[in-house]
């Protein structure tokens, strides 16, 4: 966190300005400014007691007040603070613990025996704990009444780790000031518009960079989150109605959800709510359109990875006007559309996305010889991994990672955009799109869908006209099939490898 205010900077001055405010409500109740603050420094006292300042903190937590002062007391620390991904398997764990060795590691206790099986050896606090434990608790650093912390002068530095949606999730490093940021992106963008005060509704979990992104703004302009351990979309529904939420955010897949617990509660008040942010996956065309007539016309939504941070934010009235849009770069971003041969794509040409400026990252964590390869850079623009294309206005439009395109009979198919195009059916949820082999065409398109509530299967033949009244041939699904559910991982991305194995 090298300029600008650190995270635990923002909660020393929420406590100097709003000390009974709260900072943070979750399952057990609210914690103020001031309360934190206390915790912040007893906790980092206690942990610099008999030791040197740890170089690491990483965090296994869930949504609630532990993940937000085990930040903090990293931040206060200057620590580089490491953010686990609290969905991953034994095994994972273990590998992703091997690679960043944190010196101390604020975990669940749900995580307990994880941990445990993992090898880890530096020290553990338990940051959440039901029942007994013999381990440290967070609880009982903060009683420490010994010294507290000297002043940090180190620098510090965040790691994220991506979704995992290729694969084991990777770490990526920055040492820039994530409030800072966090801050242009609450206020500095114009699209988002956070408030001084604001009550920020965060079911995506803290780890992943929507949520974190949103925990950090709702910090900078003095906020309050409201979050619990799991996402339930009718708690979230009361959630906006008792706390007379100001901002909501969700991933695709939460929204969704949200949506159809409220035809169920059409009493529910949900018109405190003035930013409606979603991001992480591509968000259907009808789906944008239901969340405006619900909540009105406050949707944004954010374009980014954790490596490249912000690329775009598509506005209320973007996504008025073209549902589809992810808006135009953000403030000091600049985006190119090359062609296989990098050379400049037209207006309206598909082609990779490149990205300059923003938050980008520093580097993966090593990983032996799994470290990922570095991102290609053309002319200071890193390659997103992602395909699209701009319109005549500079709006961007996402056309599907690189890695899912699918070559049919020489012609290059997006599945996102049939995905689309199959889930407008009214009797379709959601799609999925893979290519398979095939003798004669090298692949062909079959289609994964998923029913909506209540509706009966129309058929594949029914569904194969409804894309072939719409798209070009080589674009309609050789195949269509119909799937209870779709496998996620912990960001509610769809694990396309994991169906195309199935
Ligand atoms: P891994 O790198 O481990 O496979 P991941 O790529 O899913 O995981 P993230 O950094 O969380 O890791 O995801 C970034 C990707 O998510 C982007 O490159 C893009 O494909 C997709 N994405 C992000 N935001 C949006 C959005 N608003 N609309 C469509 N797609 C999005």
């Amino acid at each position: 966190w090298r300029t600008g205010l650190t995270p635990a900077a923002a909660v020393a001055i929420g406590a100097a300005k709003h000390s009974g405010r709260p900072v943070l409500v979750d399952d057990r109740g609210s914690v103020t400014y001031r309360e934190l603050d206390c915790r912040m420094e007893a906790v980092a006292g206690a942990l610099v007691q008999d030791a040197d300042a740890p170089d690491s903190v990483a965090i296994l937590c869930r949504n609630h007040r532990g993940f937000l002062e085990a930040m903090a007391v990293g931040s206060r620390l200057g620590a580089e603070v490491v953010l686990l991904n609290s969905e991953v398997t034994e095994a994972q764990l273990a590998r992703i613990l091997g690679r960043h060795r944190p010196d101390v590691l604020v975990h669940d206790e749900e995580y307990a025996a994880i941990v445990d099986s993992s090898g880890f050896d530096g020290q553990r606090v338990v940051a959440w704990h039901d029942g007994a434990t013999n381990a440290t608790t967070l609880d009982e650093l903060a009683e420490h009444d010994g010294r507290p912390a000297p002043a940090n002068h180190r620098t510090g530095k965040l790691t994220l780790l991506t979704s995992g949606t290729t694969g084991l999730a990777k770490g990526v490093s920055r040492s820039v000031n994530p409030v800072a940021v966090a801050e242009s992106v609450a206020t500095g963008m114009g699209v988002l518009r956070l408030r001084e005060g604001d009550v920020a509704v965060i079911p995506p979990l803290f780890f992943h960079a929507l949520g974190f992104a949103l925990l950090l703004s709702t910090l900078a302009v003095n906020g309050t989150v409201v979050c619990h351990r799991r996402f339930d979309a009718d708690q979230t529904l009361d959630d906006i109605a008792e706390h007379r939420a100001t901002v909501l955010t969700g991933v695709p897949v939460m929204f969704q959800r949200l949506l159809a617990a409220r035809k169920e509660r059409s009493d529910v008040d949900l018109s405190s709510i003035r930013v409606a942010l979603t991001g992480a996956s591509p968000i259907s065309p009808g789906t944008v359109r239901e969340v405006m007539e619900v909540f009105g016309p406050v949707l944004v939504n954010l374009y980014g990875s954790t490596e490249t941070g912000i690329v775009s934010m598509a506005s209320p009235q973007d996504l008025l006007d073209e549902p589809s849009t992810l808006g135009r770069p953000g403030i000091g971003i600049s985006v190119r559309i090359l062609r296989d041969d990098r050379s400049r794509c037209d207006v309206g040409e598909r082609g990779t996305i490149f990205m300059r400026g923003g938050l980008m990252f520093e580097g993966y964590t090593e990983d032996g010889a799994d470290t990922p390869e570095a991102k290609e850079v053309v002319d200071g623009h890193v390659n997103t991994g992602d395909m699209g294309h701009l319109d005549a206005k500079g709006r961007l439009y996402v056309d599907g990672r690189d890695d899912d395109m699918v070559v049919s009979g020489g012609e290059n198919v997006f599945p996102l955009e049939v995905e689309q195009v199959i889930a407008e059916h009214p009797d379709v949820d959601e799609a999925v799109v893979l290519g398979v082999r095939d003798e004669e065409f090298g692949q062909v398109l079959r289609a994964y869908v998923t029913l909506a509530e209540g509706c009966d299967d129309p058929g594949e033949q029914a569904l194969r006209d409804h894309v072939r009244g719409r798209l070009e041939k080589y674009k309609v699904p050789r195949q269509v099939v119909v799937v209870p559910d779709f496998p996620r991982n912990a960001t509610g991305k769809i694990l396309r490898s994991k169906i195309a194995s199935d």
